[in-house]
């Protein structure tokens, strides 16, 4: 396929925001795509390289495509700097510069897609000495080939950042759409841009089948490579399998235990929540492996869980989901996440890092159990296996501390002796609950304390880009102490971009414009003087900020224009907040 063609169907993406005209531009385009082309298509068409569950990562900074488009265009990095400071997105940078050269210039050869695709899959290995200028010769030469409408998405996908809005729900819709065009006679009306199938439940049937296969597999490249070569038969043979990451299945929030009775039913059980991160471990025969909740694959990191592995589960092949909880291993004592998040990445001196910070995997779920799917299975049942597989052992792996009751006085002593020894909260399980992968169903929530929300003062800014260029974002915000503001964390999460839905980012940017006091570059600061309500998941220390704090997940709840900088919350409430926390 001529990437060409492939820039005009993002354009074409890009301009409309109705997510049944997208579906419908996919599905058109699938329809045309050949079956050896198919899986990358998929993956091009969401600004991806790699699928989802792989943990390469392009690793491309803005400077380096600032460098890559300069290359290209004979035009100084400088001044494409100061292009990427008016236009807001290094995509639209690319396509003005290109299309500035080639009024003089010819184009050398036409873009393929798999040009486009192979070529840019090979960056992440670009390593060692000299690799910088690899990079960006890789890139400006397709930047060399490009027409400036190309420019601008191999611009976007080098930087992973497409900004074509195609969600994964479309992709799903409009593989059905284009592959069972026949059995369900999808009608779309272009002008009122809606749909309507012939067959209304069977096309509910294959959606949910195609959902299914991408939980599992979690590449919709493959599902539509395996749905394009066998048609419904595939779905019979997309099955769980030990060694390929599924998924995993989310949890709703309830507000407290009496809610969580209520959504799960009574009785239920209740299981520590350990705040740690997400473990997905498979073996099959001798084979073990680790995945995080994104699907990275951790196995290397983590030689010492392969071992607990061997050792204290009594099963030959299996998944098993598991909250791995770092701990001190002079004092013993458990960690928060951050302690041990330096893991995950780690590619060197990796026994010394296990010796250091060495984690406990506490297991909560199977999801398949010597080649046997576990999904539809109770959780209860699941449950059994995992008491029936698993020989405990302490600070290495053991099985979620969990009560069945349906009494709420026993329910709140659980939670209680979880808080006490500073695990999260609580889950909420259903006991018949099935494991959908992928999906924050209802059949465990989470409980945990309500952090009181804190007001804070904006003392600075950064211009967006893209959609958000023109607008502050990303604002800087401050506690008190003694009268002076000290840096608490930045937020840019519940700021809506219309203004029809409440505070809008246009909004703030018109209060907080008059109130700048220096600009460089990107960033401002501000005049502290408005005063926003945020909540937040948990107060962290921090050296990043001036007040020693961070906020895990700050949220914008309201202005608080009925307060004066007197009233901003005070380092202390903030001390308080963090001591309490636990
Ligand atoms: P949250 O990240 O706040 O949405 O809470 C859900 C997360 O809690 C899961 O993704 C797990 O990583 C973690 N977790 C800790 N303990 C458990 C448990 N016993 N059962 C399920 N999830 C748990």
């Amino acid at each position: 396929m001529k990437y060409s063609d492939l820039a005009s169907i993002y354009e074409a993406l890009e301009k409309t925001s109705k997510r049944l005209e997208k579906t419908f531009i996919i599905s058109k385009l699938l329809k045309k795509t050949k079956q050896e082309d198919i899986d990358k298509l998929v993956l091009l068409i969401q600004g991806r390289l790699f699928p989802l569950w792989d943990e390469t990562k392009l690793g491309v900074s803005d400077r380096l495509v600032i460098k890559a488009i300069s290359v290209a265009t004979g035009i100084s990095p400088v001044k494409v700097d100061d292009e990427w400071k008016t236009l807001g997105d290094l995509g639209l940078v690319a396509e003005k510069l290109v299309q500035k050269k080639s009024q003089a210039t010819l184009f050398s050869k036409d873009l393929t897609a798999d040009k486009v695709f192979n070529n840019l899959r090979k960056l992440p290995s670009i390593e060692g000495a000299g690799s910088v200028d690899q990079k960006i010769k890789v890139i400006a030469e397709l930047l060399s080939s490009a027409k400036p409408l190309e420019a601008r998405y191999v611009v976007r996908t080098v930087l992973e950042d497409l900004r074509v809005g195609v969600g994964t729900g479309s992709i799903r819709d409009a593989l059905v759409w284009a592959f069972f065009d026949k059995k369900v006679k999808v009608n779309y009306n272009e002008q009122e841009k809606t749909i309507e199938p012939d067959n209304r439940e069977e096309y509910n049937r294959l959606v949910e089948a195609v959902q299914h296969a991408f939980d599992l597999k979690a590449d919709y490249g493959e599902v539509a490579r395996m749905i394009m070569k066998k048609g419904e038969k595939a779905f019979g043979e997309l099955v769980l399998e030990a060694g390929s990451p599924i998924n995993v299945m989310l949890y709703q929030k309830a507000k407290d235990l009496e809610e969580a009775f209520e959504r799960v039913g009574k009785p239920c059980a209740f299981e520590f929540k350990y705040d740690g991160f997400r473990m997905q471990i498979h073996k099959k025969v001798k084979n073990i492996k680790i995945f995080t909740r994104r699907l990275d694959e951790v196995t290397k990191q983590f030689p010492e869980v392969v071992e607990y592995v061997k050792k204290y589960v009594n099963a030959k092949e299996f998944i098993l989901d598991s909250e791995a909880v770092g701990f001190d291993h002079k004092t013993g004592k458990y960690l928060a996440f951050q302690a041990i998040s330096q893991r995950i990445k780690r590619k060197y001196n990796i026994n010394q890092m296990a010796k250091n910070f060495p984690v406990e995997v506490n297991v909560f779920d199977v999801m398949s159990h010597e080649g046997k799917n576990m999904l539809k299975e109770p959780f209860k049942k699941r449950r059994a296996i995992l008491e029936k597989i698993i020989k405990p052992h302490t600070k290495k792996l053991v099985l979620a501390k969990q009560l069945v009751t349906g009494d709420l006085k026993e329910a709140e002593k659980f939670y209680k002796a979880a808080l006490k020894v500073g695990e999260e909260g609580v889950m909420a399980k259903n006991l018949e609950g099935i494991y959908k992968p992928g999906s924050r169903v209802g059949y465990g929530v989470k409980v945990k304390p309500v952090m009181e929300s804190l007001d804070l003062v904006i003392v600075g800014a950064e211009w967006g880009t893209g959609k958000r260029s023109g607008w502050l974002t990303s604002y800087v915000l401050a506690c008190r102490k003694h009268g002076k503001f000290l840096e608490i964390g930045k937020v840019g999460t519940g700021i809506k971009e219309l203004e029809d839905q409440g505070v809008s980012f246009k909004e703030l940017t018109k209060k907080l414009k008059p109130l700048i006091i220096k600009e460089e570059g990107k960033t401002v600061r501000i005049k502290p003087e408005i005063i926003i309500e945020v909540k937040y998941e948990e107060i962290q220390k921090s050296p990043t900020y001036a007040s020693g704090y961070a906020l895990r997940f700050p949220r914008f709840v309201r202005l608080r224009e009925d307060k004066a900088l007197s009233d901003v919350s005070d380092i202390k409430l903030v001390e308080d907040l963090y001591k309490g926390q636990k």
